[in-house]
């Protein structure tokens, strides 16, 4: 009789437990996987990535058609937005989506789903809906909720987190965001766009503090342009409900407190892990700070059980999730020991114009001592950003003394999507030879990728010593024209 009723069991149906159950069931491993739930597809889909880009989507093109005359279009007068439609739509793309994530579909790659609660009784037994069940293999991927710090009167107000925003019913006139990060800024963009007044709090005195300042500031200066307030650098002192408004109580400086009030107030202060209930402690699972502690290859303070996503608090994006999965399959499953890389994660805000990164940015690179060599090309040089009419932002290169590429961070239209060139350059070790002398279609934002790598080889090419050699091999005769004021001069 075999010793476990399965080869591993995966606790939490969201991105990272969706990838391992369907690699592990495909491998042949009797797989078991247990959502609290009634449907499969975490936080990403129903409460996450796919209804924030979706309401982000509906708000671009509101935006879009009030700039109409920008177009040489004619000037267009919108009725205000009805949001309980919008909350409908993002239901049917989330619907769309959910198909690929039935119960139904994970059972014909072999894995069996069971939704209920659940809580470790040892390392490899769990209480499964006041069923014993055992496992050789566990992981723990329940990813993370908003986290609700003890703000004076916080616990007193009615007060909106991701898992509340996208089902409103309609329109809030006006909304005060805590929290700056990408959750919050992007929220404020799409809300603001749809015409609710948006205020942002924030501890840091940068926007996406993780990001180089100069292109935070940028994207702030976008979102302050189009209507937001900023209050950064703040300390939130206390939250109250004055009738039917809420009241944020912040300090600026020691001598300037700030009384602000909207209808809405959305906390978006970070993540914290869903390990509550799950009665780790029984199972011998150290929790840290920030969640389950892992090693790099990504299994806990009991080796048989793996902590994957959100919940193991290391980056918290759908597409790390994913990684984590494979990494957990190949560990668990084929029992290759593969430990995690994170050199080259790329990731993206989606204001408008996103905000996408991978490597070091400018700023970690100077914190590490590398003394970087920072490139950079702006989109009004790019023709298509032009004919767009979206030649705000810019692509940084990040290079090491040696001229091998650190990073990149790209402010632009379709920013997220042009980073997928870098996904595939430096993860393949491509050489930037090789990208600068690729020929790109024209008209296209991705030429930015080659302009930007073409401006560490221009200069070495167009160079003095180049002209003067060329020169007297092939006697060329220099320049045919010159500036009256000399202004062009090279
Ligand atoms: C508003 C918002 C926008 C975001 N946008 C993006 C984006 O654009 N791109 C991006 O990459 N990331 C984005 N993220 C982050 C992304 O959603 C997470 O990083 C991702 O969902 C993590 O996947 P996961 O598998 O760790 O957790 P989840 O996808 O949340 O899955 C965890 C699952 O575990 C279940 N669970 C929890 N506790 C238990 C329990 N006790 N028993 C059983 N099941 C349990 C949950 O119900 C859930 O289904 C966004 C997040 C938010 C909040």
């Amino acid at each position: 009789m075999a010793l476990y009723d399965y080869d591993i069991g995966i606790i939490g149906g969201g991105a990272a437990g969706l990838t391992i159950a369907s690699g592990a069931a495909q491998l042949g491993a009797k797989t078991l996987l247990i959502e609290k739930e009634p449907q499969l597809g975490g936080d990403c889909l129903h409460f996450g990535c796919v209804p924030s880009k979706t309401l982000i989507r509906s708000a671009y093109l509101y935006h879009q058609f009030k700039q109409a005359e920008r177009f040489g279009l004619p000037v267009v007068d919108l009725p205000p937005v009805d949001f309980a439609r919008i909350a409908k739509r993002i239901q049917d793309v989330i619907g769309q989506i959910q198909r690929h994530d039935s119960a139904e579909r994970f059972c014909r790659l072999g894995a069996k789903v069971e939704f209920g609660t659940v809580f470790f009784r040892n390392s490899h037994r769990v209480d499964l809906n006041g069923h014993s069940v055992s496992a050789k293999t566990w992981v723990v991927t329940t990813g993370s909720s908003a986290a609700v710090p003890p703000i004076p009167g916080l616990d007193r107000v009615d007060f909106l987190t991701n898992r509340d925003l996208f089902s409103l019913e309609r329109l809030p006139a006006s909304m005060i965001i805590l929290g700056a990060g990408p959750i919050g800024i992007e929220m404020a963009q799409a809300f603001s766009r749809l015409g609710t007044t948006v205020s942002v709090v924030g501890r840091s005195e940068q926007i996406l503090s993780k990001e180089d300042r100069d292109m935070a500031d940028a994207l702030q200066a976008r979102l302050a342009a189009e209507g937001v307030t900023f209050y950064l650098g703040a300390k939130i002192e206390a939250v109250s409900q004055v009738g039917s408004k809420k009241c944020v109580r912040l300090r600026l400086n020691p001598d300037a407190a700030v009384d602000l009030t909207a209808e809405t107030l959305l906390v978006a202060l970070g993540r914290t892990p869903n390990v509550n209930g799950l009665w780790l402690e029984a199972a011998g699972v150290d929790v840290g700070p920030t969640g389950i502690a892992v090693d790099p290859r990504l299994r806990t303070s009991r080796k048989h059980i793996f902590a994957a996503g959100d919940v193991n608090g290391g980056y918290l994006f759908t597409h790390a999730a994913g990684y984590e999965g494979g990494i957990v399959v190949s560990n668990a499953v084929f029992h290759l020991p593969r430990k995690v890389d994170y050199t080259w994660l790329p990731w993206c805000t989606y204001t408008d114009p996103e905000l996408a990164s991978i490597g070091m940015n400018a700023r970690r690179a100077e914190a590490a001592g590398l003394d970087p060599i920072v490139l950079s090309e702006p989109f009004a040089a790019n023709d298509r950003a032009l004919v767009e009419g979206e030649g705000e932002g810019r692509i940084k290169l990040i290079l090491d003394k040696r001229e091998k590429p650190l990073g990149v961070q790209i402010l632009g239209p379709r920013a997220g999507d042009l980073i997928a060139a870098w996904v595939a350059t430096l993860n393949g070790g491509v050489k930037l030879s090789t990208l600068a002398s690729a020929v790109h279609p024209y008209p296209t934002l991705a030429e930015i990728n080659k302009r930007v790598t073409g401006n560490l080889f221009s200069p070495k090419i167009f160079s003095a010593t180049v002209q003067k050699g060329l020169k007297l091999f092939f006697n060329l005769k220099g320049r045919a024209c010159t500036p009256p004021d000399g202004e062009c001069r090279q």
